[in-house]
Order: structure tokens, then sequence, then C-alpha cells
């Protein structure tokens, strides 16, 4: 029996170039006597022609297409958990279970890349890189501005330019921060998304970008004139502080303007559940073809 073998797992291939075995040390993949009864068989043969077992390569290529077909299961959960995530990073409170289940579905994505061939073996582990750095880089900014005022305040070295200085320090950095973790959200399934996909993806992120900037800009503008107004007088103005407040709550309603850079990505993720019910994604396939 000849058999045409259609093996496009970079394992396997590797496995087939060295003529190791691919899996406990139990498989040789160009073996042609049969583990079983010892009978020599043409190479790659699918069943002994002398004890009718099935050869170790085309268990090897089922246990493969059983992998597979759980990877797939594994990705469509983690892509669910990911956009009922995204939906719900922009609530207050519900949010924290949304990072929650973030988490989880960049977990499962990861485990389950090994299935799906190209840039997705690296693309969804360089997002969850991206993503810690961006938020680390945001906590550190938040902290070291809070360091910062205490120790001036503590110097009596507090004015408006050291304080407001300090302000454009922090707002600029978490803008950069949003663009850092806005690109851990394209990165995550963009191998595996269509032109459409992408393109909404990256809609997602320049929409993320301008609100960011917008909120962060008019919230920094009633900041400046807030501490202007509080550090003028000395002691401090406690009358302008309570103002900030006040018009800090006025705009609120600019948190709203987040949930269009969140539904963007998320029918973008969606997009990719489609086309895994579609088979439109290539998965690394093994088989054994007469
Ligand atoms: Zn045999």
């Amino acid at each position: 029996m000849f058999f045409r073998t259609y093996i496009r797992h970079p394992a396997v291939q590797v496995c087939i170039k060295f003529n190791i075995a691919p899996a406990k040390g139990e498989l040789k993949l160009t073996e042609t006597y049969c583990p079983n009864c010892g009978h020599k068989n043409q190479e790659f043969y699918a069943i002994c022609a002398g004890c009718g077992n099935p050869s170790p390569m085309s268990e090897f290529s089922a246990r493969l297409e059983d992998t597979a077909e759980k990877d797939r299961e594994r990705t469509r959960t983690g892509i669910w958990f990911l956009i009922f995530a995204t939906l719900l990073s922009w609530i207050p409170y519900l949010n924290i279970l949304g990072f929650i289940l973030g988490a989880a579905g960049v977990i499962l994505i990861i485990l389950s890349r090994g299935t799906f061939g190209g840039n997705h073996y690296n693309y969804p582990v360089a997002a969850a890189v991206i993503f810690v750095v961006g938020t680390v880089i945001a906590f550190i900014l938040v902290l070291s501005f809070a360091t910062d005022i205490a120790s001036m305040a503590a110097s009596g070295s507090l004015t408006v330019s050291s304080a407001l200085s300090a302000l454009s320090s922090l707002y600029a950095g978490i803008i950069i921060a949003g663009l850092i973790t806005g690109l851990s959200y394209v990165l995550i399934l963009y191998a595996l998304e269509d032109r459409f996909g992408r393109i909404l993806a990256w809609c997602g992120f320049a929409a993320q970008v301008v609100v960011i900037s917008v909120a962060t800009l008019v919230t920094y503008s009633i900041v400046k004139s807030g501490m202007v107004a509080a550090l003028s007088s000395n002691p401090p103005n406690s009358a302008a502080l309570a103002s900030v407040i006040a018009e800090l709550n006025g705009i609120g309603y600019l948190k709203l303007l987040d949930a269009i850079p969140v539904i963007l990505f998320a029918i973008a993720y969606w997009t990719v559940i489609r086309r895994i019910d579609r088979n439109e994604i290539p998965e690394i396939a093994v088989g054994v073809a007469p």
C-alpha cells in the first residue's frame, strides 16, 4: 500500500526531517517495520499488511486532529470570554469581572494557539506581554505622581508650576500607556482576523486613542485651572478644589465615549469566531490520504 502524506504541522515536519519520534519516544515516522508484529511495510503505510494494526503515523495524525478540534473549541470559548470582558471593561464595578474573564480568555487563546498556523503562535503572547507592560507603566506613573506631590508638599516646594509639570507628565504618560494597552487589543487575534476584522480592530485602536486623548485633555484643563486657583493663596483655597471635583463629575458623560472602541474591538473579535465556525481559518492540519 502506498500513501501520500499531507503533513504541514511544523512539529511533524521536524520529526520527519530528523527521523525522531514525535511523542514520548514511541513513534518513528519513517519506521517501516510494524511495531506490533514486525512486518516490513511500505514507507508511510496506514495499516500493517502483516497484522492489520494502524501505523503509528496514522495514530499520530488522528491524535493531532483530535487536538486541533479541542484547540478550536478552546479558542472559541476564549474569544467569547474576551468579547464579554471588552464589553464590561468600561462599566464601573463590572470591569473587575471583565478583567478576570479577559485574563481567562487570553489564557485559553494562548494555550490553544498551536493548532493555528503562522503569526497566531506569537501574537497572543506578545499581546499579553504588551498589556502587562502598559498596565505597569500606568500604575508606576500614578504612584510616582502621588509621591512627587506628597514629597513636594512635605518639603514646602509645592508650587503651581511644579505641580502642573508633574500633572502634565502624568497625563502624557496615561495617553502613552493607553496606546500601549490599545495595541494589545489589536494584536491578540490579529493573525486570525480577515481584512474586515483587522480594519475593525485598527478603527477600535484609533477610537481608543481619540477617546483617551480627549478625556485626558479635558480632565487636565479642569484640574490645571483648579490647581492654579487652589494654590494661588496660602493656605490653599479648598473651595477651588471642591469646584474641580464638581466639574470633573460634570464631564462623566465623556466615559460613555469609551463604548465606541469597546464595541469595535468586540465586533473584530466576533469575526474570528465566525471565521472559525465557517472553517475559514486554515488550521495546521495533519492527514494521511491514500
Ligand atoms: Zn503488524
